[in-house]
């Protein structure tokens, strides 16, 4: 995802309909700057804190709530439902490592095809579908190494 410099950021806020206020931009800042890293409300503040001490865990909550809601941002869950953020609105689907935690973005149009061919052929009544996304849950079989995908 590439870097947006500060007025970037502003316009993106304001775009979603948003004031750009400078704890929403700082926190969204944070959040591209986690980008494939998922990350909860709590680390996002952690991150934030030293730079801005006038900040709250509450605030930042607040701010990806409202970011969620507007579709700035995306909420995914872990298995322990705790929430976590992704600056990456794009349709994509996610791996999540129960051992490790972590959230890995997993990107593949094949699969995104073959849901929306197959949603297509199901008559679905009095619901209108916006998004969907698959979440692969498992572990990694060696923690200190990276998932990898092959396509065979
Ligand atoms: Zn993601």
């Amino acid at each position: 995802m590439q870097q947006l410099n500060r007025q970037e950021l502003r316009q993106k806020l304001v775009s979603c309909s948003l004031k750009a206020t400078h704890q929403r931009i700082v926190v969204y800042e944070a959040l591209l700057g986690l980008h494939g890293h998922h990350p909860a409300a709590e680390e996002v503040y952690r991150l934030l804190k030293p730079a801005n001490p006038s900040i709250s865990l509450g605030t930042v909550y607040k701010i990806l709530d409202v970011f969620a809601e507007n579709g700035l941002v995306r909420r995914v869950f872990s298995e322990q439902g705790c929430k976590r953020y992704d600056a990456n609105t794009m349709a994509h689907s996610h791996i999540y490592c129960s051992n490790t935690r972590e959230i890995i973005d997993f990107e593949d149009p094949e699969l995104e095809e073959l849901l929306q061919g197959f949603f297509q052929r199901r008559n679905m009544q009095n619901f209108e579908m916006h998004s969907f996304a698959i979440q692969l849950t498992g572990n990694k079989k060696e923690p200190d190494q990276q998932v990898s995908i092959t396509k065979l």
